[in-house]
């Protein structure tokens, strides 16, 4: 992803949000690829402290993309929204909660969603350009990602007042409320971030004295007089009947915000202060917020005006500022059983071998939700998979590791390394195509060691896995089945139990098998239709439609120009090469010897793509090059 870059650097996890031209805005995938590198970085002894920065100087992260929001709230769909707050707020606790130190730098614009990655980590660094707020209730929201809590915690009345007028803070303000730590000049941080990354020691950071005293902070005295009323109606009283600059101006930030959003934030403060403060509840209620605020709060009417039709004249509820108890009250109930869960809903997943057909899968899984590590020899990367450096990091958290490898002797290998870190209980579910002995040897190995083998390999090719259409074939207990199953869903459009350990193996041999052969007899018959004359167009017409039909003919005619598109029309370039043809003609013929199956259509596919590969100019060519081979011969 190129929104955000993901990597340990010596001592450190460093995470660098990379889009400067939209202020660091935080999409959906930029927040879940945090999430995923947190996991994997918890128990990494390599990792000893996690540094989030961002690229340019005008902002960390002005706040959270919205405009995704907007386009499926005005089409009534409320659960993507809802989806979206509450995984970046598990992400934003997950951050104030992380056992390891984590320094961020916060130049310029830290807002909202910024807030919620940039001020919850242990050591907040500002400088001479840190401009921090809460404006949410600008666009019909509350005071979120969990800044209701320092909004809470903040001296006085200070909290009220931040989060009605969206006020920016500068270094020293947002010190002085609890949102930064230390002030350190800009000009220093890059070489501080580089002594991170060689040390993992935050007692490298030495703090400097701000400048001067904020802004805010010397006016604490009218924020306390004028924002101690216990409600809306009672700031906007005693704010409209002083006539000082101070209250001039709060009350023109004030009239842009949201009545509804307003009442509600101050509302909310007033339940979160005192001694059962937690980060979980003032999570808990500003979701309840959130969760109803396209349906029946200002969201979609703020967002209309301040960023689609930018004319900054939203028509908000309660637009007079009289916001009765009972509309707070809806907003602000409890959710019951839709209520903000903070631990993961998500699966662990990890993935070894993110190749031709696992990188698109992993991406996949990575897309709907779960936190996917990565792990290939190759070096290859997954859009939204976080990689890490050997097979055995990402099978020790996981609760399903999924293999998609070459071969049989790589997954067995493979196998040895993870099965002994990995959790009882967890699932390795491979999905290579490989011998069937091989899976059942190491569903065995993986038995002994309380963890449960499903074998699965595959149908449909790299299309499929890119788009989420592929069909699987399964060898598992019932058990392991069912825990893998959403999984399926999510890279697949079909998986077929077929029986225990090694049987999905030996399902996508026996159908490889028969595709090997009719490939080849769809290739010779087109071969002899030509010296006979027949117009291969009328062949197919025929053929399609009688009975010679099969998946070789209809779905991927090896004729170029003829039937639908397939690698023909491409030149042969591989959508399944020859050679893992080869291969899977190997496993079936190994299979029925160890079986003492009668196989000789079988045996001679094997034979002639053998020959084809080896000796002939199939490899590195797709599997239905057949035909040019067969166009060229004779019967000598
Ligand atoms: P690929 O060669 O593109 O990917 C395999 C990946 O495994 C590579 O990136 C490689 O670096 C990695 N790898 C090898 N050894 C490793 C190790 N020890 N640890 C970690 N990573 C390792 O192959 P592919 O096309 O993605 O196929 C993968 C499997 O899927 C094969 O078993 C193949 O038969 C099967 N399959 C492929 C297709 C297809 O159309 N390509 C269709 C169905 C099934």
């Amino acid at each position: 992803m190129t929104d955000i870059f993901i990597r340990i650097t010596g001592r450190a996890g460093r995470i660098t949000l990379q889009r400067p031209d939209a202020l660091n805005a935080m999409t959906y995938a930029m927040c879940l690829a945090i999430e995923a590198a947190l996991d994997a970085w918890r128990d990494d002894a390599a990792v000893a402290v996690v540094v989030i920065d961002a690229q340019g100087e005008r902002a960390f992260c002005s706040g959270g993309d919205i405009a995704d929001l907007y386009a499926t709230g005005r089409a009534g769909d409320f659960a993507f929204g809802q989806k979206f707050w509450a995984d970046e707020y598990r992400l934003n606790n997950k951050i104030f909660e992380y056992p390891k130190p984590v320094v961020s730098f916060l130049q310029g614009f830290t807002m909202g969603g910024g807030v919620g990655i940039g001020c919850h980590g242990s050591h907040r660094i500002v400088g001479d350009t840190s401009q921090i707020a809460m404006p949410e209730v600008g666009i019909g929201l509350v005071p979120d990602v969990g800044g209701s809590l320092m909004l809470a915690l903040a001296p006085g009345r200070l909290g009220e007042y931040l989060g009605c007028t969206a006020a920016r803070m500068t270094a020293a303000d947002a010190i002085f409320a609890g949102f930064a730590d230390h002030y350190i000049p800009e000009a220093a941080w890059g070489s501080l971030i580089q002594t991170l990354e060689l040390t993992g020691d935050v007692a490298h950071l030495t703090p400097q004295v701000p400048p001067a005293a904020g802004p805010i902070e010397t006016r604490m005295e009218e924020i306390n007089r004028h924002f101690h009323g216990a409600s809306l109606s009672d700031i906007w009283t005693t704010l409209e009947a002083d006539d000082s600059a101070f209250a001039t101006q709060t009350l023109k930030q004030m009239r842009r915000n949201s009545p509804l959003s307003m009442a509600c934030t101050i509302e909310m403060l007033s339940r979160l202060r005192g001694p059962t403060l937690t980060m979980a509840r003032a999570l808990d209620l500003e979701y309840r917020f959130t969760a109803r605020a396209m349906e029946h709060g200002d969201f979609l009417e703020g967002i209309r005006a301040a960023i689609i039709d930018k004319d900054r004249s939203p028509t908000w509820q309660f637009a007079d500022g009289v916001v009765p108890p009972v509309a707070i009250s809806k907003m602000l109930r409890p959710l019951g059983d839709k209520a903000l869960k903070l631990e993961d809903t998500g699966m662990k997943i990890g993935f070894i071998g993110l190749g031709n057909m696992g990188a698109p899968m992993a991406a996949n899984l990575a897309a709907a939700g779960h936190s996917v590590t990565g792990f290939d020899t190759a070096g290859t990367t997954a859009s939204g998979v976080t990689m890490v450096s050997d097979a055995a990091h990402v099978a020790g958290d996981a609760d399903v590791v999924i293999t998609m490898l070459p071969n049989g002797a790589i997954l067995r290998s493979v196998a040895d390394q993870i099965i002994p870190a990995m959790k009882a209980g967890a699932v390795l579910l491979d999905c290579s195509t490989v011998d069937v002995e091989s899976a059942r040897a190491v569903a065995q190995i993986a038995s002994q060691a309380g963890v449960m083998a499903v074998d699965a390999p595959v149908s449909g090719g790299i299309g499929g896995a890119a788009g989420g259409t592929l069909t699987f074939m399964c060898g598992a207990t019932p058990e392991g089945f069912a825990k893998v199953s959403p999984l399926f869903e999510i890279m697949g459009q079909k998986a077929v139990h077929c029986g225990d350990a090694g049987a999905g193996q030996a399902a996508k041999i026996c159908n490889n098998m028969i595709l090997g052969a009719t490939m080849i007899a769809t290739c010779e018959a087109f071969a002899l239709a030509d010296k006979l004359g027949l117009d291969r167009a009328r062949m197919f017409d025929v053929v399609s439609t009688s009975s010679g039909y099969s998946w070789s003919m209809n779905a991927y005619c090896p004729a170029p120009g003829i039937g639908p598109q397939s690698p023909a029309d491409n030149d042969y370039t591989p959508g399944f090469a020859a050679e893992l043809m080869l291969k899977d003609l190997g496993l079936s013929q190994q299979a029925a010897e160890a079986a003492d199956a009668d196989t000789p259509m079988g045996a001679l596919a094997l034979a002639l793509y053998k020959q084809f590969v080896e000796n002939e100019d199939g490899l590195g060519r797709d599997f239905s090059a057949m035909l040019p081979r067969f166009e060229g011969r004779g019967r000598g």
